[in-house]
């Protein structure tokens, strides 16, 4: 058994296997950057922080996720959700090439050109396909943000939530947002939005008005470098917690989801755990669903619950709240998930990860990796 190691940083432990071999590409942190074609040649060792800062310093990025210390190659391959989706699409969609060494040995380029259907499949389809060594992004000018959040006060949560619910409806391209639950000292639910606008500033306090007119208890919002924005959320991660997650797309988030979140959060296990929606919407969601092997193109929320805690007494406790909170959630949700979100939950949800296109990433697999040499991941098993 093999298992392929990028940044680590997958919450159902697929980077490590027993009575296998990692194939641990951690020091494979080489990165170019070519400011004049806006390209930006990644191995696949580096954290997102790595790679931002070195296409910051030409003011250029290319989208990936919100928490600074994931891995590139495992949060590209299997799409790649972050602060610049709305503008910008996922991270899989900026890419433009890979190289990638395939179960028999090979080194393939998968581009649009060059072996088409492996890159089709290793936009989406996690590390099924082969091992990738260098991924080529597209680049895009961005910076200063608008970021930053906004915090409700506990009287106000459901209502900030209604809020946000029309605000992310109607936000332009240029901002993304997520909002977060919590709970106050007393143990009340609040609510807090996080955003990010990469258009011109001032077009953004214009967009931004309304969620800071909307009465905030605490109102953080302001200009600040991309990489600001990028390492916000690390702190929430720290090393050597324990962690369970679930996760389902979200598409509506009607008053009877919103009661259900604030009546769980309400009972949150420790203040550490997180409870979130991701918002997903204008470029990421205008792909089509086949275009790549993400198949989860509209507008919608990736609903997040990160439950962490220190103490080994407190897993029980932990995982099963989490899985009382996914179960109530679930007649609201999408009978769908994001493959960068599971854990080890069955063959069922890794149908729903891939959803309309496991048939043909199926097929892919059977060309690339017949033998299934590549499964310590979320895994398409090759069709006969
Ligand atoms: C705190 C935290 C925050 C997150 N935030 C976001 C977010 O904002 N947006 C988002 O989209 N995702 C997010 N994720 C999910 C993240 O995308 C996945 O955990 C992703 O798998 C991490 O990639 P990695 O390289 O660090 O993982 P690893 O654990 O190293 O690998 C994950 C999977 O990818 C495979 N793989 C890794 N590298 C390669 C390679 N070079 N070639 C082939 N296969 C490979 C591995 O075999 C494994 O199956 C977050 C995760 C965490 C823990």
């Amino acid at each position: 058994l093999l298992a392929v190691r990028g940044g680590g940083h997958n919450v159902a432990g697929k980077a490590v296997c027993d009575g296998g071999l990692m194939l641990d590409l951690s020091p494979m942190k080489g990165v170019r950057v070519d400011p004049v074609r806006r390209i930006a040649q990644a191995q696949p060792g580096l954290l997102l922080r790595e790679l931002d800062h070195e296409t910051q310093a030409f003011g250029l990025a290319t989208p990936l996720g919100v928490v600074s210390l994931t891995g590139i190659a495992g949060l590209t391959l299997g799409g790649g959700l972050g602060w610049l989706n709305g503008k910008h699409g996922l991270a899989c969609d900026n890419l433009l090439a890979a190289d990638v060494v395939t179960a028999d040995g090979q080194l393939l380029r998968a581009s649009a050109d060059e072996n088409p259907d492996l890159f089709w499949a290793i936009r989406g389809g996690s590390g099924n396909f082969g091992v990738v060594t260098s991924f080529a992004y597209r680049l895009h000018p961005v910076g200063p943000v608008l970021g930053g959040g906004v915090a409700f006060p506990p009287e106000r949560a459901r209502e900030a939530l209604r809020f946000y619910r029309e605000f992310a409806a109607t936000c332009p391209d240029e901002l993304s947002t997520t909002a977060g639950l919590g709970v106050d000292a007393d143990g009340r639910p609040t609510v807090g939005v996080g955003v990010c606008w990469c258009g011109p500033l001032d077009e953004g306090e214009r967009a931004l008005r309304p969620l800071r007119a909307f009465g905030p208890a605490e109102d953080g919002i302001g200009p600040m470098p991309y990489t600001a924005v990028q390492t916000a959320g690390d702190e929430g991660f720290p090393p050597d917690r324990q962690h369970y997650w679930k996760a389902n797309w979200l598409s509506d988030l009607s008053d009877g989801a919103i009661d259900v979140l604030l009546r769980f959060a309400a009972e949150k296990p420790s203040a550490a755990t997180g409870i979130g929606l991701q918002q997903m919407h204008g470029a990421a969601a205008r792909v089509g669903p086949t275009a790549t092997a993400f198949p989860h193109r509209r507008d919608q929320y990736d609903l997040l619950l990160l439950t962490q805690w220190e103490d080994p007494a407190d897993a029980d406790r932990s995982v099963a709240w989490t899985r009382a909170f996914f179960e109530a959630m679930r007649p609201f949700a999408e009978r769908a998930v994001y493959v960068n979100d599971l854990g080890e939950e069955g063959a069922d949800r890794v149908r729903e990860a891939y959803g309309a296109n496991y048939g043909r990433l199926a097929a892919i697999k059977a060309r690339y990796d017949p033998t299934n040499f590549f499964r310590a991941n979320q895994n398409v098993a090759p069709t006969a």
